[in-house]
């Protein structure tokens, strides 16, 4: 058996973002390897049924319309099993001022403004259609390098020593992407000295089918309504609370009576007293932008181009606006007879994504830095700037359709 596999695009990482890129191109007639370290098995398991809290994934992401709407050309959307949380309403309020927008859908004129959904039941899904699908999945398997020879052949290394030689690498293999630190694709990182606590939870109250975001100074806390299978068996939320690093330590390290009790005070009792929380995971937050999203034979998407702090819960979201304009992008290619890896075509890409990443990244730098200010002046500012936008329907409107994806 030789050891050195060859294909038109091999994609490396086999996430949310990853896979969905798998399974366009492959849907575009391109021939395709995926590598992804997890294997099928563990990506497909069936997760228990949600009675509990322990019973959730502790990563879910707000799949915004547009994002639902490129999962359900792939054949992913909508998931089977019922277990996704259309929001209807999004509250968002300054916890130590009078600061306070509302989302509605109904004002939108659309059914939600989104889907709050655990990774793992889409990727799943995703990874159902690339089993049934013909490209060749290398589950289990770990890339180790990237290689590039004199006479342009380019590729990389498995850790059992296979090699795969490629026209088009895709690196979707995560904010700490490997390959675009071998593939030498510069970046810029920092770190935001907070940690993002995520747990779910249950509480007493319905969430209402709504996503509730408090800001205060020490960071944002996020309550994102989940669907459990059974409506009767109790109210559900997964919660993103992000902390400067010592006190995100200290809630860790809180009894789970202590720490029920202090979210249910950081988010104001808004859905009644938290009864029961799961296992708490801490992930330190920094944001990293690649300086560029190509170089000669290899692509970025997804958290390997950008990640970005998780407030808004954009970050599936721009990776799938990625993977849209590339799959635009590459069918162009093909249809005239380019290679996968031309120049342009990767240059076309990056420029139409480069601006709404950055765009977005620093909308978030801004919405952190105006919130951790205790000066007067600006948190007047942020108080009467949240209570105008409220009133501002046009503009509010406009800018929730753009989150949700609808291009307007
Ligand atoms: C705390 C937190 C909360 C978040 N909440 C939200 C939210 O509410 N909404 C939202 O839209 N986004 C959210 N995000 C961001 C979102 O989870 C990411 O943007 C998204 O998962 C990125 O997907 P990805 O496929 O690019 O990368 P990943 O999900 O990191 O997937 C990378 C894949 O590559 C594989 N891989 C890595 N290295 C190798 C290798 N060497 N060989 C083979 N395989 C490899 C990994 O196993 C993995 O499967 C959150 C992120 C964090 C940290």
């Amino acid at each position: 058996m030789s050891d050195e596999l060859t294909c038109d695009i091999l994609v490396v990482g086999g996430g949310l973002i990853g896979t969905a890129l798998a399974l366009g191109l492959e849907h575009q007639g391109w021939d395709v390897i995926l590598v992804e370290s997890a294997t099928a098995d563990e990506l497909t398991r069936v997760p228990p049924p949600a009675q509990v809290p322990d019973d959730f994934e502790p990563r879910v992401s707000a799949l915004s319309l547009a994002s639902q709407s490129l999962l359900g050309d792939l054949g992913a959307w909508p998931l089977d099993g019922g277990r996704v949380c259309d929001y209807q309403r999004m509250v968002v309020w300054d916890g130590e001022g009078t600061g306070r927008i509302e989302f509605d859908a109904a004002d939108l004129q659309v059914s939600a403004l989104g889907a709050i959904v655990e990774n793992r039941l889409v990727i799943s899904a995703l990874m159902q259609r690339v089993q049934a699908s013909k490209l060749r999945l290398l589950d289990g398997a770990t890339v180790t390098g990237w290689w590039e020879q004199p006479d342009g052949g380019r590729g990389i290394e498995l850790s059992d020593g296979r090699r795969i030689q490629a026209a088009l690498t895709v690196a979707a293999d995560g904010a700490r992407s490997k390959l675009r630190q071998w593939a030498g694709v510069p970046s810029r990182e920092w770190d935001y000295q907070q940690q993002a606590i995520v747990c779910t939870v249950q509480t007493a109250q319905s969430h209402r089918h709504t996503a509730w975001q408090r800001f205060a100074t020490t960071g944002p806390l996020a309550f994102l309504p989940l669907a459990g299978e059974d409506p009767q068996a109790g109210h559900f939320c997964s919660i993103v609370w992000s902390q400067d690093t010592a006190e995100a330590r200290r809630l860790m390290a809180l009894p789970d009576d202590d720490f029920r009790q202090a979210l249910g005070e950081a988010i104001e009792q808004q859905l009644g007293p938290v009864e029961a929380v799961s296992r708490r995971h801490a992930f330190p937050l920094r944001q990293c932008h690649a300086k560029q999203y190509s170089r000669p034979g290899l692509v970025l998407v997804g958290d390997a181009a950008h990640a970005i702090h998780p407030l808004a819960g954009q970050g599936a979201n721009l990776g799938y606006s990625d993977v849209r304009v590339l799959l635009e992008e590459l069918a162009r290619a093909r249809d005239s007879g380019l290679a996968p890896d031309d120049h342009l075509t990767l240059a076309r890409y990056e420029r139409r994504r480069k601006g709404e990443n950055l765009a977005m990244m620093a909308a978030m730098e801004g919405f952190k830095t105006l919130f951790a200010q205790e000066a007067l002046p600006l948190r007047w500012l942020r108080n009467t700037g949240m209570r105008w936008l409220d009133g501002a329907a046009p503009l509010k409107n406009r800018l929730a359709a753009q989150a949700m994806g609808l291009g307007v």
